[in-house]
């Protein structure tokens, strides 16, 4: 007993977790020394992936650097946020005045449709993913902008190879996520060598944060940690043996800042694989039981879901990303299990939430 502690109704193994690192964001403080200090307009931004970024830019840079927007109300603990505005990303002319008012020089252009959502509304995924890309590239043409946009493993398909997918390859995705991040990837390479538009982009794994996914296929390998420790089991969507890539979300951050501070010269593409490490349902759940040995899953399948993830890579290729701008994850399964309970003990410690990446 003395060896437990009681996490809700839970009890884990005080001794499996590891204190995170001593500053999980040093490598961001390295970069930023050697870097002026960008003005970001980050879309989309209380997704599960924008305050994480706010947060890290913040602390490279102060407060100023960064200007935040979304379509949905700021939520209570958001304290994090300092300057956050309302932004549709289908108003050009919105976008156009934020970039012009607040004297932005990059856009960070995180408004999507996820998978899951966007086979549930089709006509506003073709809106939010495809309208919207074209409303910022045509901004940023016109300001001189630097722009990312992050393209995903979803933008492969069936006929793509599964094992170790490759920069370059066969695209043929089959959902309209897949389909509206291809025509990000090529409108965006087109401005870039039509208007010299300096567009970077990557295609992402799925994203492991201490925050609430946004309806993604990948989405159970965040729920499995809060339904770990508020139930002690977790039920999940996907077949037990079903491979994908995944990534913590401070390698993510880490691949943004390191993308975007990269010089245009060493880039031999605009868009590159990244990815952190592969796993099934199985070996997460295998893993969380070494921190938490009573932990159990169940299974059942959501046949939308699981046809989704079939589609998609088992693991990517991301050799081109490593030797043009030095890409580097630092966290494998066991890291980020360890971080993902250390992170929600933390939260479910504190009144008010963590957003951030460590
Ligand atoms: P998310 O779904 O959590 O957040 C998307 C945000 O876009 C939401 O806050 C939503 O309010 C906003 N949005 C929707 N319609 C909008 C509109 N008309 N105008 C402005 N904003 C609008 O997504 P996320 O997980 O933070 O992903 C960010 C980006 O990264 C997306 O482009 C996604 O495709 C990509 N990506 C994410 C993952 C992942 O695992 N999270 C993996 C691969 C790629």
């Amino acid at each position: 007993m003395n060896n437990l502690k009681v996490f809700g109704r839970i009890q884990v193994a005080k001794r499996s977790y590891s204190p995170l690192p001593v500053d999980p964001l040093l490598r961001f403080k390295a970069i930023s020394q050697t870097q002026k200090a960008p003005r970001v307009l980050i879309t989309g931004s209380l997704g599960q992936l924008g305050r994480g970024l706010n947060s890290v830019y913040k602390y490279m840079y102060g407060s100023e650097c960064v200007v935040m927007s979304d379509i949905v109300r700021l939520p209570a603990n958001a304290t994090d946020v300092s300057d956050y505005n309302y932004l549709d990303i289908l108003n050009q002319g919105s976008i156009e005045e934020i970039v012009v008012n607040k004297n932005i020089d990059t856009i960070v252009h995180f408004s999507a449709l996820l998978s899951a959502v966007g086979e549930t509304n089709v006509p506003l995924a073709l809106q939010v993913n495809c309208r919207g890309v074209e409303n910022i590239l045509q901004v940023a043409a016109k300001h001189k902008l630097k722009v990312f946009i992050p393209s995903t493993i979803g933008a492969f398909g069936p006929t793509t190879p599964r094992e170790n997918t490759p920069d370059l390859t066969v695209q043929c995705p089959t959902t309209i996520y897949g389909v509206s991040k291809v025509y990000a990837e090529r409108l965006g390479e087109y401005f870039n060598h039509r208007f010299g538009v300096d567009f970077r982009s990557m295609r992402f794994p799925g994203i492991i944060s201490a925050t609430k996914p946004g309806g993604g296929t990948t989405d159970y390998a965040i729920q499995i940690f809060y339904d770990a420790l508020q139930k002690g089991k977790h039920t999940c969507y996907l077949r037990p043996d079903t491979r994908l890539p995944m990534m913590y979300d401070t390698d993510c951050m880490a691949s943004i800042i390191q993308l975007l501070s990269a010089e245009s010269e060493s880039l031999k593409r605009r868009t590159y694989n990244v990815t952190g490490f592969s796993f099934t349902p199985e070996e997460i759940a295998d893993a969380i039981r070494r921190v938490m040995p009573g932990f159990e899953i169940d299974y059942d399948i959501c046949p939308t879901r699981q046809a989704i993830a079939d589609s998609w890579p088992k693991s990517l290729d991301d050799s081109e990303a490593r030797k043009d701008w030095g890409w580097n994850p630092e966290y494998g399964l066991e890291e980020t299990v360890q971080v993902m309970f250390a992170l929600l003990r933390r939260e479910e410690e504190k009144p008010t939430k963590i957003v951030s990446t460590a």
